[in-house]
């Protein structure tokens, strides 16, 4: 199983593009020279490599022989921000070698490119059909990387079923409560809710307005918290990667989750891997079933009276078709 690469010119696109020889190759002797100006001037910054010659007589060529920095032009297509990085290598750090770092993320909306996205997704897939097919050779990947994975699929996986669950839940009881016996609308309401639940303050707000449930009131707040901020970096993982982006962080101010953030490290930034610990999905676990307990203490008699009810007309009226015959072995 292989996957076919991009073309690593369009993968580039995305956001940054590297200043290399072949791309100063592409552009007039104008920008050239701002290009020299930009590197020179970010050089000089920078105390260890300070220029001793004026920016004048500096050729192109000889800025981009530094094998320990690298310089990128920013062009983000998801919020048209614009800007410069220059990379640079540690040299405390000789582990970390540059060229295994490259750029990938927008450092002021924390978007990645659909390509990189792309190919990490079919990175992710392989991955896990290779364990689930039991072939253990996990190419270019780390433990590191299998770990992350399986935590992000685990921490998707948990999301999905508190968002099938409150969808369901809720269908289902506005089904029972309103809708005549004889007809069943909890297909119609599934439909229209669609999306609604993979945020908590919406579900929030339907449970109460719909169902006169406050779901503040039945859940406890610490496991409110949790759901909360395990939605918000599901809708990350699934749509940017893991990365964290300017609407996880808005998402994160707004319902006032920063702090539960910091428990798991330092302030986080649009571009930053969303944090995703053991620790972290065993307490989101915990906040399912406990979820899971509350939502059935709350809609009991719905579910119990209501069902009964049902089945009950159905027998009256002898609408109940003969389905088949289950052998017992
Ligand atoms: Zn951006």
């Amino acid at each position: 199983m292989s996957t076919q690469h991009v073309n690593a010119d369009m993968e580039n696109m995305f956001t940054y593009q590297r200043i290399d020889k072949d791309f100063v190759s592409k552009l007039p002797p104008k920008l050239i020279n701002r290009v020299v100006d930009h590197i020179a001037t970010t050089e000089a910054d920078l105390d260890s490599n300070r220029l001793t010659q004026p920016k004048e007589s500096i050729s192109i060529d000889d800025l981009l022989v530094k094998p320990n920095r690298r310089f990128y032009f920013m062009f983000c297509p998801y919020c048209n921000e614009v800007g410069w990085l220059s990379m640079a290598q540690d040299s405390s750090k000789v582990s970390k070698s540059l060229s295994s770092s490259e750029p990938v993320a927008c450092v002021f909306c924390g978007e990645t490119g659909p390509f990189e996205k792309m190919n990490n997704c079919q990175k992710k897939s392989i991955m896990l059909y290779t364990l689930a097919t039991g072939k253990p050779q996990v190419p270019e990947t780390g433990e590191t990387f299998v770990k992350r994975t399986l935590l992000e699929q685990s921490l998707v996986t948990t999301a999905t079923g508190i968002e099938v669950f409150l969808r369901d839940v809720y269908s289902i009881v506005l089904n029972l409560r309103h809708v005549k016996p004889e007809k069943n609308l909890t297909g119609r309401f599934i439909e229209e809710s669609r999306n609604d639940f993979i945020n908590i303050g919406k579900a929030k707000e339907k449970y109460k307005k719909d169902l006169g449930v406050d779901l503040a009131r039945v859940i406890r707040k610490d496991d409110l918290r949790k759901l909360d901020l395990l939605m918000a970096k599901r809708n990350v993982v699934v749509h940017n990667n893991g990365t964290v982006d300017r609407a996880f962080l808005r998402q994160i101010e707004a319902k006032g989750l920063s702090t539960l953030l910091q428990q798991t490290g330092k302030k986080l930034r649009p571009g930053a891997r969303v944090p995703v610990s053991r620790i972290e999905l065993e307490e989101y676990l915990k906040a399912s079933e406990n979820c899971l307990l509350a939502i059935s203490r709350a809609f009991e008699l719905d579910f119990r009276e209501a069902i009964l009810q049902r089945i009950k007309l159905n027998l009256k009226r002898g609408r109940h078709t003969r389905i088949g015959k289950i052998t017992l072995r």
